[in-house]
């Protein structure tokens, strides 16, 4: 039996060391939309739904 991965949304993920499962698609509950930010040239990414983010 295959473990399900556990994110915590409080942290904030790396693309470089956990690229998408499903490409565009929220790692945690597979929403595919996002909210965008910028700043200080980083390019953050936060699920709609579950909140999750990650830096791309
Ligand atoms: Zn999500």
């Amino acid at each position: 039996m295959e473990e399900k991965k556990e994110y915590d949304l409080t942290m904030i993920y790396d693309y470089r060391e956990h690229p998408d499962v499903i490409a565009g698609r929220c790692d945690n509950c597979g929403n595919a939309q996002f909210k965008s930010s910028m700043k200080d040239g980083i390019f953050l990414r936060e699920c709609r739904k579950c909140g999750m983010k990650k830096i791309i």
